[in-house]
């Protein structure tokens, strides 16, 4: 996919960071973005360069920021020239009962997980719009089809962007413009990886058990998805073969949302 720009966001680690370097394997250029703005930051798009020979570049933008959001993909045109893909993957958790749920929390997880969609896709689709084409992939969740208790916040946020891509698409139909959102169920990112020694002390279980009987509780497979897994599936829907694909939900969660 050379001469195309890729914008993903919260992309210095986990599921971002895969698709990052899935979509440089296959020659995008590379916006990389979190809030942090430090020098392993920096370093990683170098490293995107170095592997795969792509332009790349870091660029700070606080997701919770509507007006960030929008100037990061101004920011991009502006370097690149355009931007033919949007992958909108930052995201945010806390596990709360809703009762007790912060309300700051609540508004940071809705302004990161759904509205930072909103404020990029409507600065990118004029830009699409005028190349006649662009591919917008939202990282949703098994919690954008399924609920659990305690993540009121994230799973409000989730079914909301899994509305959002089906509007977006309609609205796009015409304009050669897909939107679609993937949705995995459990993946092994240094996120979840961190939770396996706590979960491991609380229950009294060996790593193995708290896996399959804690955190994997809800997943037929009892096994995690890789982050390449997710990668993969975001390649294929910003291929020419996904160009009828659009307004989907892809399910990627060992079975979890058949139940
Ligand atoms: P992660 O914590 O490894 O990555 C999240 C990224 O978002 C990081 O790069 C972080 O810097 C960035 N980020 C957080 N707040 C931000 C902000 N305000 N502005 C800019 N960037 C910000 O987590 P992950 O597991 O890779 O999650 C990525 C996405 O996948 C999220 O939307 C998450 O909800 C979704 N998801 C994850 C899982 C899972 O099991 N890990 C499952 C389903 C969906």
């Amino acid at each position: 996919m050379p001469n195309r720009t890729a914008i993903i966001t919260g992309s210095t680690s986990g599921i971002g960071l895969a698709i990052a370097r899935a979509l440089a394997a296959e020659g995008c250029r590379i916006v990389l973005n979190s809030f942090t703005d430090q020098d392993e930051d920096r370093a990683l798009a170098a490293s995107l360069t170095e592997e795969f020979g792509v332009e790349a570049v870091y660029m700070k933008a606080d997701m919770a920021r509507g007006e960030e959001c929008r100037a990061l993909v101004d920011h991009a045109v502006r370097q690149f020239g355009s931007v033919d893909i949007l992958v909108n993957n930052a995201g945010i958790q806390h596990v709360a009962p809703v009762e007790d749920f912060p309300p700051e929390k609540w508004d940071a997880i809705i302004a990161v997980n759904l509205s930072s969609a909103f404020h990029a896709i409507a600065a990118a689709i004029p830009h699409m719009k005028g190349a006649g084409s662009g591919r917008i992939i939202n990282i949703a969740s098994a919690h954008g089809l399924r609920a659990s208790p305690f993540k009121s916040a994230y799973v409000a946020a989730k079914h909301g962007i899994v509305g959002l891509t089906k509007t977006v698409a309609l609205e796009l139909a015409e304009e050669r413009i897909t939107c679609n959102a993937i949705c995995p169920g459990y993946v092994l990112t240094p996120l979840v990886e961190a939770q396996i020694p706590d979960q491991m002390k609380a229950h009294e279980m060996d790593r193995e058990t708290v896996v399959r009987e804690v955190m994997l509780a809800k997943q037929p497979t009892r096994q995690f998805v890789r982050v390449e897994d997710v990668a993969a599936a975001t390649v294929f829907l910003c291929s020419d073969a996904a160009a009828q694909i659009t307004g989907a939900t892809l399910s990627i969660d060992g079975g979890w949302t058949a139940q």
